[in-house]
């Protein structure tokens, strides 16, 4: 739509120049530093940091049903720096330049309804938010075209050049850091750590079709993520992993997305999300209790984090009911389909333990809820949405078994909605599916396959003696004719047509 067709009390919002005063903010000692310079950590007191608008009251100026409608009139605007995440650019970011935007088709991913078999076997209503729709089928683009955004714009102004942008990764994330930095044009270059042998060869193909540099590492990730701290302390690199709170900013958007699709009425939501490094847990509560403050939604949706058993250090620190006697420790992982949340020691768990205790403060303790499931019941669900019009990931999986678990164990009301996180494409994890298919789990997945969700191919046979067309040699008229009719009655018998 073009900006004279807008009503005029929408125009002057809707294409806003920068504004706002953005600083880090230390999630442990609380002090602030500026943004000039790309930091990960508190240079004080090492812990993680948190982006924060110092003129973020400006913003509350605005009433809440004013910005609905800013942000609903904007969904219609044409401009690429303002379709993707920087929608909400107010939000998350808006001191980045409308021309430092990168964007490549992120977010706006759908949101699905799950048919009624689905809901039957669930316990509840739900949707599939396909996050898996993103550029580079995952999530992570989200935060990407933001943390990639910040440096665009951080390069220009500086005139820096030369920089080597780098991540550790269960394989999402590089493949989202690859495809951003082989956009730019100006001077930035990636490498990716990635453990060897934990990645599906899908993500493997992704980071090195891109161009990126790939080093692989013996160990898991929690050994990747060392390494890759290490060399951001130590070496000029731009760390893109969601240790940058950049990346945060940008997945918040997967919140405003959500409170935008049910007309900003979110009370009946349940949010189900896999927690694994705990980036995306932190910014969908970081997402909601935005808008919440700026009376875009009246209620908080209740939040569902899900582990596997394989990797649940998040869900055992929430087992403790007292908050003064919870401690955190972090778990060593055994192999787990979910790959991409397979993580011990959670970077983000100090905004997320900081960012709960707020949620609950404001809509009570059952608003944040961490649940463990099985390796089993993730494969189980995953196929089982996957037969039902789905295209979830692993992880996509995990949500479901855990929210199903979750009515069970009434931690959730049967009248609730849900809301699932298939937070990559299910393409990228097909490996768990054929080793399902194919009864070839090793033993420390304990995943034992169920006949009825088990599929393979079958050959056809067209019967001995039948001409059969090869390769580069195709049959004359009559053989060839031969060879279809006697396929096509095979197929009529064996699917008893
Ligand atoms: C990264 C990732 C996760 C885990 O998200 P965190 O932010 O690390 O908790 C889950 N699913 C997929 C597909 C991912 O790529
Ligand atoms: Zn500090």
């Amino acid at each position: 739509m073009r900006t004279a067709q807008f009503p005029e009390h929408i125009r002057g919002y809707l294409e806003p120049p920068p504004s706002g005063n953005y600083v880090y903010r230390c999630t442990h000692c609380e002090r602030q530093f500026g943004i000039e310079q790309l930091l990960y950590t508190c240079p004080e007191c090492r812990a993680v940091l948190m982006l924060e608008d110092l003129e973020w009251d400006r913003l509350r100026r605005v009433p809440g049903p004013l910005w609905r409608e800013i942000f609903d009139y904007r969904a219609m605007l044409r401009r690429p720096a303002l379709k993707g995440v920087y929608r909400y650019r107010e939000l998350l970011g808006s001191i980045i330049p409308l021309e430092c935007v990168v964007y490549l088709g992120e977010g706006h991913t759908p949101v699905v309804e799950a048919n009624s078999r689905v809901r039957d076997w669930a316990g509840l209503p739900l949707y599939f938010k396909n996050d898996g729709q993103n550029p580079s089928a995952s999530f992570k683009d989200r935060g990407m075209a933001s943390a990639f955004s910040y440096l665009n714009t951080l390069t220009r102004q500086q005139g820096l050049a030369d920089i080597l942008a780098i991540c550790a990764s269960t394989g999402d994330t590089s493949a989202a850091a690859a495809l951003y930095a082989s956009y730019l044009t100006a001077g930035i270059k990636s490498a990716v750590l990635l453990p060897h042998g934990k990645v599906t060869p899908q993500q493997l193909g992704q980071p090195l079709g891109a161009g990126a540099r790939v080093l692989e590492i013996p160990g898991v990730f929690d050994d990747c993520m060392k390494v890759v701290e290490h060399l951001a302390e130590h070496y000029p690199v731009a760390l893109m992993n969601s240790k940058n709170a950049w990346r945060i900013l940008g997945q918040e958007s997967y919140s405003y997305e959500i409170a935008q699709d049910f007309d900003y009425d979110v009370s009946r939501l349940v949010v189900t999300v896999p927690i694994g490094n705990a980036g995306n847990i932190t910014a969908v509560l970081m997402g909601f209790l935005k808008l919440h403050d700026l009376g875009i939604i009246t209620e908080l949706p209740q939040i569902l984090g899900v582990q596997s058993e394989h990797a649940n250090p998040v869900y055992l620190y929430y087992l403790e009911p007292d908050p003064r006697r919870r401690a955190f420790h972090p778990v060593t992982v055994r192999p787990s389909v979910a790959q991409a949340a397979m993580i011990g020691n959670p970077v983000s768990m100090p905004r997320v333990m900081r960012l709960v205790e707020r949620y609950r403060g404001l809509a009570g303790e059952a608003s944040v809820r961490v649940i463990e499931v099985s390796e089993q019941e993730i494969m189980d669900a995953m196929l089982f949405a996957n037969r039902n019009g789905h295209v979830a990931c692993t992880q996509g999986g995990e949500c479901l078994a855990g929210i199903r678990k979750a009515v069970a164990d009434r931690i959730v009301a049967k009248e609730a909605w849900a809301v699932l996180d298939a937070t990559a494409h299910a393409l990228k994890f097909a490996v768990f599916q054929e080793r399902y298919f194919n009864d070839a789990f090793e033993p420390e997945f304990e995943v034992v396959p169920k006949k009825e969700l088990q599929n393979r191919p079958t050959l056809v046979d067209p019967g001995a003696g039948v001409p059969l067309p090869q390769p580069g040699r195709p049959l004359g008229p009559e053989a060839f004719q031969v060879f279809v009719e006697a396929t096509a009655k095979t197929i009529a018998r064996m699917l008893e047509l």
